[in-house]
C-alpha cells in the first residue's frame, strides 16, 4: 500500500462497513436503481453522503459511505472466463471501479487491484480459473485479489485459501462488489501496518479469514437459495456490440448442470429498465445489442412481464440497428415470439437453440423439457418465416447414458435439420450433480471422437449456409481493428465478413456497411467483402 497511515486516518478511511446496514438514504436509491438494473444506481451509492446530504453541502470526506479516495488513480486488472454473461459482468466492475477512480491497467503494467470473474461449467474450466487466479497474483506482487464468478460461489471457502486471494464474493455478494472491497481494502492496510482493525459484520453471508499475513483470505457466499440480487450489466468493453443482461440464474436443475448451483434461481429486472438501458446504449452511439442471461426465456419470473412483451419494447428503441438473442431454451422459444421477430424492426435473423442431445432417452435422463419433436418444429417454423434464419445449436457429447446407438440418432438429427453451426461441448462431470448417479459413462477417447465428428458436420453445415450467399449484397456492422489489420463484421444473419486491410478504413469502426460478398477467406472462417457498395 501506498498511503501514509496518517492520510487515511484522517480521510475516515478506517471505518468500516456492514454492507447491510451502511446504506444512507441516497445510497438506498442507489440500491433501488440497481435493483431496477440501472448502472447509474452504482454511481448514487458511491457518491452518496450520510444523512442525504450532497458532496458539496458536507464536504466532509469521512462522512461517506464509501470513501473512494483511497483509489484514486489505483490500477485494476481484469480477467474473465466463460460466457457472455461473465464478460458483461466484468464489464460493469470495470466501469463501478472506474467510478472510484480506478484505472484500467495496461498491457504489461502491474495492478493494484486484480478482479478474476470465472466460470465452473467444466472440469477444465475450474482448473483454468484456478490458473487464472496464480497468474494474477504472480505477475501483480502485493495487488489486492478479488475472486467472484460461478467458481467462486461453488467453491468460495477452497479459493479463498489460494495464495494471494483476499476477497472472495459469491453470486450474491458480487452485486456489492464496492462495499466488500473497500471494507477489505481498509482491513488489508491495517493488517498491514499492525493496526486494530475491526471485524466486519457480514450478516448472512459465511466469511472467513485466514493464511498468511499477506493476505486476507475472505470469502462471502451465500446459500445457492438465498442468492436474490441481480447484478445489472450492459457492457460494450471493447467490442462494437453491446450485451446486456436481462436475466440471471436458472430454474431448470438440468441433471449435468451446475449453472443453478451458481446462479441461484431465475431472477429478472424490469422491462422499462430494461429498455432505459438499450436507450442509454443508443443514445452513447450503440448500433447492436445482443440480450444475454442464463436462461433467458425464463425472463419474467421476478416481475410477472413476459419475454415477448420485452422484445416488442426493445424493437421500439430508436438508434438501436439490431438485437440478437444469445440463447433461448427450445421449449421457452414460443411460436409468437418466432412470428415476432421475422417481422420485427430490429431482431436479427439468428438464433441459438441449445440441443444438447438429439435422443429423446438421453434429454430424459438430462432431464431437458422437450423432445426432438419440439426441436424440429421451433427450427422448422424458424427457417420458415425467416429462410436466411443463421442457427446455432449446443450439443453435448459423451454425457452419461449416452449409448453409441443415441449417439448415431443424434448425429442423423443434427444432420437432417437446417441449422448452421454446431457448438460441441464435451461432457464434464461436475461434483454434486444428478447426473453422476446414471451408470453409463462414455470414456474420453470416445468422447473426443464424437466431439471430432460433429464438428466436421458443423463446418460442413456452416459453409453450405456461408456459400449460398457468395455474390450477395449484405449490410455488415464493422468492428474496430488494430490499423493495417483486415475488419471483420457480421451480416444481419450473423455471417461473418473480412474486408481486406487495402478497403478498411477507421471510420466504418461500427458502421453499417454495404458490401458484395465474395468468396471465402483463407481459412473459411469469414466471406471477403468483394466489394463495398454505399455506406448507410
Ligand atoms: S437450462 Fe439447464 S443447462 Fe441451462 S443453465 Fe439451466 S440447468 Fe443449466
Amino acid at each position: 500500500m501506498r498511503e501514509t497511515t496518517a492520510g487515511l486516518r484522517s480521510s475516515g478511511f478506517f471505518r468500516f462497513i456492514d454492507p447491510k446496514v451502511f446504506l444512507g438514504e441516497n445510497a438506498l436509491k442507489g440500491q433501488k436503481l440497481l435493483a431496477q438494473g440501472n448502472t447509474l444506481g452504482m454511481k448514487a451509492i458511491i457518491n452518496a453522503p450520510c444523512k442525504g446530504k450532497s458532496l458539496k453541502e458536507t464536504k466532509e470526506k469521512d462522512k461517506y459511505m464509501i470513501d473512494s479516495s483511497a483509489f484514486q488513480g489505483k490500477k485494476a486488472a481484469y480477467y474473465t472466463l466463460g460466457c457472455k454473461l461473465n464478460f458483461s459482468e466484468t464489464s460493469t466492475f470495470g466501469k463501478m471501479l472506474e467510478d472510484m477512480g480506478v484505472i484500467t491497467a495496461k498491457r504489461g503494467e502491474k495492478a493494484d487491484i486484480c478482479l478474476i470473474n470465472t466460470c465452473s461449467v467444466t472440469e477444465v474450466a475450474d482448473h483454468k480459473c484456478r490458473q487464472a487466479i496464480h497468474r494474477m497474483v504472480r505477475n501483480n506482487p502485493g495487488a489486492f485479489v478479488i475472486v467472484t464468478g460461478c467458481y467462486a460461489q461453488l467453491e468460495s471457502e477452497n479459493v479463498s485459501k489460494i495464495e494471494g486471494v483476499d476477497l472472495v464474493l459469491g453470486a450474491n455478494e458480487k452485486a456489492h462488489l464496492i462495499q466488500y472491497l473497500s471494507n477489505a481494502w481498509a482491513q488489508k492496510f491495517a493488517q498491514e501496518n499492525g493496526l486494530a482493525a475491526q471485524t466486519p459484520q457480514n450478516g448472512d453471508a459465511e466469511s472467513s479469514q485466514n493464511g498468511d499475513a499477506a493476505s486476507l483470505h475472505q470469502h462471502y457466499s451465500v446459500k445457492t437459495k438465498e442468492i436474490k440480487t441481480f447484478q445489472p450489466s450492459c457492457s460494450r468493453g471493447n467490442r462494437t456490440r453491446y450485451f446486456l443482461k436481462v436475466q440471471d440464474g436458472c430454474n431448470y436443475y438440468c441433471t449435468y448442470c451446475t449453472i443453478p448451483f451458481a446462479r441461484g434461481n431465475s431472477r429478472n429486472p424490469s422491462i422499462q429498465s430494461l429498455v432505459a438501458q438499450c436507450e442509454q446504449a443508443a443514445a452513447e452511439g450503440g448500433k447492436e445489442i445482443v440480450i444475454t442471461g442464463v436462461n433467458i426465456g425464463d425472463f419474467g419470473q421476478t416481475t410477472h412481464e413476459r419475454f415477448i412483451d420485452l422484445v416488442k419494447a426493445m424493437d421500439q428503441v430508436e438508434g438501436i440497428k439490431r438485437y440478437r438473442i444469445s440463447s433461448l431454451e427450445p421449449d421457452l422459444c414460443d411460436d409468437d415470439l418466432i412470428e415476432y421477430c421475422a417481422q420485427s424492426r430490429a431482431f436479427m435473423p439468428h438464433f441459438h437453440i441449445p440441443l444438447q442431445s438429439g435422443s429423446d432417452e438421453v434429454l430424459k435422463l438430462m432431464h431437458r423439457r422437450y423432445d426432438k419433436a419440439l426441436f424440429a418444429h421451433k427450427v422448422n417454423l424458424i427457417k420458415e418465416k425467416m429462410p436466411d434464419a443463421f442457427i446455432g445449436v449446443d450439443v453435448m457429447v459423451g454425457c452419461r447414458g449416452e449409448t453409441p446407438e443415441c449417439f448415431e440418432e443424434c448425429y442423423e438429427f443434427l444432420k437432417s435439420l437446417p441449422v448452421t453451426q454446431l457448438h460441441v461441448f464435451p461432457y464434464s462431470e461436475r461434483p454434486g450433480t444428478a447426473a453422476l448417479k446414471i451408470p453409463y459413462v462414455v470414456d474420453e477417447k470416445e468422447k473426443k471422437k464424437r466431439s471430432k465428428r460433429l464438428l466436421e458436420l458443423s463446418d460442413q453445415k456452416t459453409q453450405e449456409f456461408y456459400a449460398q450467399y457468395i455474390g450477395t449484397e449484405a449490410e455488415v456492422l464493422f468492428e474496430k481493428a488494430p490499423r493495417g489489420k483486415a475488419m471483420h463484421g457480421f451480416t444481419k444473419n450473423y455471417i461473418r465478413v473480412e474486408l481486406s486491410p487495402a478497403l478498411a478504413k477507421e471510420e466504418y469502426d461500427n458502421q453499417l456497411i454495404k458490401v458484395r460478398l465474395g468468396d471465402f477467406n483463407h481459412d473459411k472462417t469469414a466471406l471477403k467483402a468483394e466489394l463495398e457498395v454505399k455506406g448507410s
